[in-house]
């Protein structure tokens, strides 16, 4: 089932995302849902608190992206991205790479709103699945990205706190503007 996804402005956004402790139905179908609606609106990723839950569960697919490529390694061995999507992750961790890229970031909390944010180009990110297995990613490029941003949303960060504060400002009313719809709301 598709979920509305949380706009800007709604508190929810702010909040951690409490650790799953332990999987459930309710924790199934939330992940399920999270990825028809992830799915639904052309994403690449969406993490729990964009369908208004404060859980530390994220969705991740960058196979229907062939302009961004990027790599994968799951538990130290190389895969194709594609065959390993989508990715559903639980209580994610990231160790960062040193090296910085600047790259073209959405939200599809933020609709319309692109901006250049600077990423590590590459991370390990430890995870456990619905499973309960735990999992180690090794990824670059548009995963690497998506997986910064939806690392982000678990706690309560947003793309627009990493913009540069010149890109912030040139959207300053079209975020004054969003926020106060979903308010109204
Ligand atoms: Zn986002």
């Amino acid at each position: 089932m598709k979920r509305p996804i949380v706009k800007y402005g709604d508190p929810v956004l702010r909040a951690k995302g409490k650790r799953i402790a332990h999987v459930d139905e309710r924790i199934r179908a939330l992940a399920s849902d999270m990825l028809e609606t992830m799915h639904g609106a052309n994403g690449v990723g969406l993490a729990a608190q964009q369908v208004g839950e404060a859980l530390q569960l994220t969705v991740l697919d960058v196979s229907a992206v062939e302009d961004r490529p990027s790599t994968l390694k799951l538990n130290g061995e190389e895969v194709d991205p594609a065959t390993a999507m989508p990715l559903i992750l639980l209580n994610p961790e990231l160790t960062l790479g040193e090296e910085i890229v600047s790259g073209t970031e959405g939200c599809l909390s933020f609709p319309e709103i692109n901006a250049e944010i600077d990423r590590a180009l590459s991370v390990v990110a430890r995870a456990e699945t619905l499973g309960g297995e735990q999992v180690e990613i090794e990824a670059s490029g548009l995963l690497a990205r998506a997986l910064q941003h939806e690392v982000d949303h678990l706690n309560g960060i947003l793309f627009t706190d990493r913009m540069s504060s010149v890109a912030k400002a040139s959207l300053g009313s079209r975020l004054k503007r969003l926020q106060k719809e979903t308010q109204g709301r």
